[in-house]
């Protein structure tokens, strides 16, 4: 099916309409226009999901057209990784790779139309005269006192501008529209400014920009792009986008606005980004807790499990905020199935099985992914001395607790049934630093010949077969729902989690882990889904823990369908 005949948002409705009355003759374009001023994040996701899905939905072609208007905030190194994201996520812009600057020649040609036109002015008033002068929503707008110039004064102005004679912030381009306008976008907006910068396509050719408004639609109109897709905050901006098409009488796109995605516990703004990172909270960009897809990326999602999520909020026109729970829930899905399992211990404490002989090696076979069998299985050495995780042992159990204590039998997983009889402890510090027990010869796989069941299973691994791993435990960047929900006087900063990175230096992993590249994903059994990170070394692993087993989402889907 290219033609998507049921309709399952309402922007896909639009385009079906269209498509009916023959508004378009058929034809679907849309675009993703980042500004490179920063790296993609999730919410970016969204809209690049939502436009590239309409174009092969309705059998169009989506752009992805850069809207560098703003040299002073925008870098090659972002135009770079927003591609790179791009593709990663599983989209093909083809041949339509456009910038806004190849276009700055018509835009200054389109300028001087609407000048011509009358339609345009060169004010001098400066950037806080132009502020004050505009009015608010209750009190019109005061007309500047450079408005009436003539058609010929503001040709020769905007020539001088143009030519470098001026220097920045004395005089901008406005449209002659209305002053008393309700809505203030249309109150004489700025069309072009002063910016003696280097742009990072046009050199020094420029030295005036236009601004976003006056570029954005008329980018769509030169692209014939037919559904301009953008977020809310874009619909009181829609007349005048409507306005330029029609003064300048060229063909004209529809802008359609939807609700920006905003995720609980997450802040998605790159202004906010760039704070987390300039002040020292996260490691860059991508850093696997930043929301960004190289982040992302790095902390192990799949482009599936975003492009899943995606499908899975709806688009729609109302504001609202979607639980990370529901993140982690897609993600899981989506690991649970490609992940083989292994045994890793990020916490590790001894343990030695005193009636295993020593120098005795067992190969324990374990099933790569219960889930699927055809990932076969694998061998894990088995030896007298093994580790398990320290939370896995107390010496006083607490009520419910059902794993290793002394006195207490578990069962080690795929190999033995084992008890703890005795502690050794760390004489300065009384710390249970290991373990002496022994083990049933008779419940070789984890199952007792005999039939005798035990509660607790634990994962472990072989101290000499070891191999020794960096592994970087991540939780929520913020602790509160909506971290920039804060009472008078406090930062939004002060929401950040502290413990959202939680280094475990010494862990131990089952051999051959250490030849995992980079990217490469996993199961650790019990504890979560881990990739590893783009710096590890066969010398030096480093993994990350992507997201945690327990999944919150599906407990509190089952909550509400109780109710
Ligand atoms: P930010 O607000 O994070 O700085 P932006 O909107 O300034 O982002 P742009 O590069 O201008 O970033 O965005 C490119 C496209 O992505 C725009 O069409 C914008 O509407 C869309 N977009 C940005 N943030 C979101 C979001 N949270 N949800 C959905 N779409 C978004
Ligand atoms: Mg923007």
């Amino acid at each position: 099916m290219t033609q998507a005949e049921t309709s399952v948002d309402f922007v896909r409705g639009i385009i079906a309409d269209d498509n009916r009355s023959g508004k378009f003759g058929g034809r679907v374009v849309t675009r993703f226009p980042p500004e490179p001023n920063g790296y993609l994040h999730i919410g970016h996701a969204k809209s690049i999901c939502l436009n590239f899905g309409l174009a092969a939905d309705f059998d169009g072609v989506c752009h992805l057209r850069f809207d560098d208007t703003n040299p002073s905030r925008e870098e090659m190194e972002f135009v770079e990784s927003i591609q790179e994201d791009v593709r990663w996520l599983g989209y093909d812009w083809g041949d339509n790779l456009f910038y806004a600057s190849d276009y700055f020649g018509q835009l200054y040609e389109y300028a001087t139309k609407l000048i011509e036109n009358g339609k345009a002015y060169v004010c001098d008033l400066t950037g806080d005269e132009v502020r004050e002068y505009r009015g608010n929503l209750t009190e019109p707008g005061k007309e500047s006192p450079y408005r009436n110039r003539t058609v010929e004064e503001n040709l020769n102005l905007f020539k001088s501008m143009r030519a470098g004679f001026f220097e920045e912030g004395s005089h901008t381009l406005r449209a002659k529209i209305d002053m008393a306008a309700p809505n203030l976008n249309l109150r004489d907006p700025v069309l072009y400014r002063i910016l003696k910068q280097t742009h990072h396509r046009t050199g020094d050719e420029w030295p005036i920009y236009p601004m976003y408004d006056f570029a954005h639609g008329q980018s769509d109109s030169i692209e014939n792009v037919t559904h301009s897709v953008c977020t809310l905050e874009f619909e009181d901006h829609r007349p005048l986008y409507d306005w330029f098409l029609n003064e300048l009488d060229i063909y004209r796109s529809q802008q359609i606005e939807f609700a920006r995605l905003n995720i609980t516990h997450t802040v998605l703004s790159k202004r906010r980004l760039i704070e987390l990172i300039n002040g020292g909270y996260v490691n860059g960009w991508d850093d696997p807790r930043m929301p960004t897809i190289s982040g992302l990326r790095r902390r192990g999602y799949t482009p599936e499990a975003l492009r899943n999520f995606c499908d899975r909020i709806s688009v729609a026109r109302r504001d609202n905020t979607v639980e990370i729970a529901l993140l982690e829930h897609t993600l899981r899905d989506d690991l649970n199935k490609r992940s083989p399992r292994v045994m890793g211990v990020l916490d590790p404490l001894k343990v030695v099985i005193e009636n295993y002989p020593e120098g005795k090696v067992e190969d324990i076979i374990s099933t790569n992914n219960p889930e699927d069998l055809t990932m076969g299985e694998r061998n894990v050495p088995f030896t007298r001395v093994v580790y398990i995780e320290k939370d896995d042992f107390r010496e006083v159990p607490p009520p419910k607790f059902y794993r290793l204590s002394p006195g207490r039998e578990v069962r080690l997983k795929d190999a033995y049934y084992i008890t703890c009889n005795s502690v050794v402890k760390d004489e300065t510090t009384g710390e249970v630093i290991e373990l002496r027990c022994t083990y049933d010869p008779n419940t070789f796989g984890g199952t007792s010949a005999d039939g005798r069941k035990v509660r607790g299973t634990a994962h472990w691994v072989s101290e000499e077969y070891a191999v020794d791993a960096e592994v970087r435990v991540y939780d929520h960047l913020f602790t509160t729902l909506d971290p920039d929900d804060v009472p008078e006087g406090s930062d939004w900063k002060d929401n950040i989690n502290p413990d959202s990175m939680v280094v475990m230096e010494s862990a131990k992993l089952e051999p051959g882990l250490n030849q995992a590249k980079p990217g490469e994903r996993f199961q650790f059994l019990r504890l979560g889904y881990f990739c590893v990170d783009k710096d590890s070394t066969p010398e030096a692993p480093i993994f990350n823990r992507t997201v945690a087993l327990r999944d919150t989402w599906a407990r509190m889907d089952q909550d509400r369908k109780k109710n």
